[in-house]
């Protein structure tokens, strides 16, 4: 469907998104929602980062040092989940494993509770609700855990969904819109995005091209602080004759190291994940031992599942960890690394990119903090008193 702008009177043109992740899904079906004409091209739906994703909805958990920019982003966004989900998949949450149930992270030693400890303090300043719990009240609520863990805090605002049956969804209601091909380059004409070269040479013009490609830049599009962020995750099954381990996601802290175990509704359970910048898209035989190992230390049951699925996939990073959105030309936006909690901020950063779409209002200091090009402006200080 096309709609007409009222000021201009001619049909507004199509958009195409370049990249059928969770950010151009997310995106395109936004667009489809508000009446825009929508292709999206990707040779391998849903194979990126995505595929990989924990599905963790976690603003406390996820809450880090020196980042004040990026949580009031993920707890906005994580507010807009419930919204997202309902009018996708009306009444039907469940398919998409939406549980907007605590998760509970515990402590494996005392120096682990510390650590904890501290973060809680975090949450608690920033106002996200953490309860600690004891040892105890830990395993009432999860008997897999192990006798000795030193505790741990129940964060009720952090829940989960199903990232591969979230894009499912969306990929069944975006339908053959989306086209399983490649985008070799953009079109441009006097600086001005006017639409995509496929891999097959085939030319498709459109008003706006949104580019939704994760870590993978494209020829004639500006630069952008992309780097690769390497995470190992796995996939464990119960044995025959066994039940689920957890029932709801279990993170925790081993000798300082984080590790996290998220139950699906099939009662599989993914444990994650490894960060790694070494460049090596293999599973690292290292990193698959230790996300083992701290598994079992907290939940010792997980020794007697089977081992479905390891894979690795890069996140998207950039220097501050925050996303870049933004317009690049006037047939042309970016929606891009999301790092580490893509799934969380994709109903925020699908909403700001459908805006930029539409050239609706944003807010400013949302603009301002995604901004794709605030690492080309010098430094404050540059040039100024040592
Ligand atoms: C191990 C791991 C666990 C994670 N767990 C969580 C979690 O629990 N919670 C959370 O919020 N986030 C999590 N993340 C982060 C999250 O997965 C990413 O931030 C998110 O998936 C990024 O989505 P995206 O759509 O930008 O990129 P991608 O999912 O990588 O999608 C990019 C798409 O672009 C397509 N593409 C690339 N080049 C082209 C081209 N030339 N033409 C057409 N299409 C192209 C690709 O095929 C791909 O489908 C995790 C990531 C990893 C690796």
């Amino acid at each position: 469907m096309r709609i007409m702008p009222p000021e201009e009177g001619t049909p507004l043109a199509d958009v195409i998104v370049v990249g059928a992740g969770i950010i151009g899904l997310t995106t395109a079906w936004r667009l489809v929602e508000r009446g825009w004409d929508v292709t999206v091209y990707d040779p391998a739906p849903a194979s990126g980062a995505t595929r990989a994703a924990a599905g963790m909805l976690a603003p406390a958990s996820e809450i880090v040092w020196g980042q004040p920019s990026l949580y009031p982003l993920m707890v906005e966004s994580a507010r807009r989940y419930a919204d997202l989900v309902e009018r996708l998949v009306p009444g039907r949450a469940a398919d998409v494993g939406y549980l907007p149930t605590e998760t509970l992270v515990v402590a494996f030693d005392h120096a682990d509770r510390a650590a904890l400890d501290e973060l809680t303090a975090l949450q608690a300043s920033l106002g996200l609700r953490a309860v600690r719990v004891s040892s105890l009240a830990a395993r009432r609520l999860e008997s897999a855990l192990a006798p000795g863990i030193a505790g741990g805090v129940s964060l009720p605002d952090d829940h989960q969904i199903d990232p591969r049956a979230l894009c499912a969804a969306l990929l069944e209601v975006l339908g053959d819109r989306v086209i399983r091909s490649e985008v070799a380059g953009i079109l441009r004409e006097e600086d001005i995005t006017t639409g995509v070269r496929l891999a097959d040479g085939a030319e498709h013009r459109s008003g706006q091209v949104v580019l939704c490609t994760g870590l993978t830049s494209l020829p004639g599009v500006p630069s952008l602080a992309l780097r690769p962020v390497y995470g190992d995750i796995l996939r464990l099954e119960p044995s025959r004759g066994t039940r689920p381990l957890l029932t709801r996601t279990v993170r925790g802290l081993v000798r300082g190291r984080p590790v996290y175990l998220v139950p699906r509704r099939d009662g599989s359970l993914v444990v994650g994940a490894t960060t790694r910048e070494d460049d090596d898209p293999r599973p690292s035989t290292e990193g698959v031992h230790r996300l083992l190992d701290d598994a079992w230390r907290l939940v010792p049951g997980v020794l007697d599942t089977r081992l479905v699925e390891t894979m690795t996939r890069a996140r998207p990073g950039t220097p501050d960890d925050i996303p870049l959105v933004g317009r690049l030309d006037p047939g042309l936006v970016v929606s891009t690394g999301y790092f580490r909690h893509g799934i969380l901020l994709a109903p925020l950063g699908s909403k700001v990119t459908a805006d930029l779409v539409d050239r609706a209002p944003v807010d400013p200091v949302t603009l301002a903090t995604l901004d794709p090009h605030r690492f080309d402006r010098p430094h404050p200080t540059a040039g100024g008193a040592p």
